[in-house]
């Protein structure tokens, strides 16, 4: 694994697919550099998007967080885990949808034109539902029993906050996989759904496209399973000790963003 002192880049990537907590931000800090980076790409018209499997957020609250971050970022370039299932089922022009998520989510989901049918829906989606409780449970669990399809946004287990972690979704599909045997698909990181959507957004093909991000089974996953150019960032849940045992390691690793974009300049492709 290269770093940036040993490396002589040929070929920076075409696109970027960034991760957001712990990659350009911790909580409400922004992490070094990362404004600086989004910057750099704003500046020099390098094709971007920001990419998070946090659906406990909307578009619309992520761009308030990033304008209180001091992060510049138009809401067209925000990829959320939400976003991408709204796109998969408008897609395949599924209209009633049984929805596990936090209110600003549903909303998102009503305001594409979906309908929020908790009688007769064509597919359970299970979101990031920091407002799930026990009805919504015991409705989603006998939709299950009944073959309705279903899927969920993202497969992390837990969510870091400044507390400490918190159960994320991942943990919600073990809790329904526990009643009902029954597994989601998956359209977040690392599944092939957020890489194709991306791919469409940023106008380049995965193996030109990076993926930056801290996360070893999920930012780093998609982008071994699906031909990225993977950029490892230990700003966030990943420790460089954490390297050690892993058996395929990411094709560049930096300290956090302020040394990603030292790398990029030292390329001579700066801008
Ligand atoms: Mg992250």
């Amino acid at each position: 694994m290269p770093s940036a002192s040993e490396e002589i880049v040929q070929k920076l990537p075409e696109a970027w697919l960034l991760d957001m907590d712990g990659t350009l931000y911790l909580s409400h800090c922004v992490l070094p550099g990362a404004k600086e980076l989004i910057d750099h790409f704003n500046q020099n018209s390098i094709p971007y998007c920001l990419f998070t499997n946090n659906s406990s957020l909307s578009r619309k609250d992520y761009v308030v967080k990033l304008e209180n971050l001091g992060l510049d970022c138009e809401p067209s370039r925000i990829l959320t885990s939400a976003w991408a299932t709204i796109l998969w089922l408008l897609k395949r022009n599924i209209q009633r949808v049984y929805l596990m998520a936090v209110p600003s989510v549903c909303q998102e989901f009503s305001d594409a034109g979906l309908i929020l049918d908790s009688v007769n829906p064509e597919v359970v989606v299970l979101a990031f539902d920091q407002s799930l409780d026990y009805e919504k449970l015991k409705r989603a669990h006998q939709f299950l029993l009944d073959g309705v399809p279903y899927i969920a946004t993202h497969p992390d287990l837990v969510c870091p906050t400044s507390t400490g972690s918190i159960p994320d979704c991942g943990a919600m599909i073990a809790l329904l996989k526990a009643s009902t045997g029954r597994e989601p698909e998956i359209i977040g990181k690392p599944s092939r759904n957020m890489v194709d959507m991306a791919s469409v957004l940023l106008g380049a093909l995965p193996q030109s496209m990076a993926i930056v991000g801290d996360r070893l089974y999920t930012d780093m996953r998609m982008g071994f399973d699906h031909g990225l150019i993977t950029v490892l960032l230990l700003s966030g849940e990943t420790q460089a000790e954490d390297l050690k045992d892993v058996v395929q390691k990411p094709d560049y690793c930096f300290g956090g963003a302020k040394e990603l974009l030292e790398w990029i300049y030292s390329s001579g492709r700066g801008g």
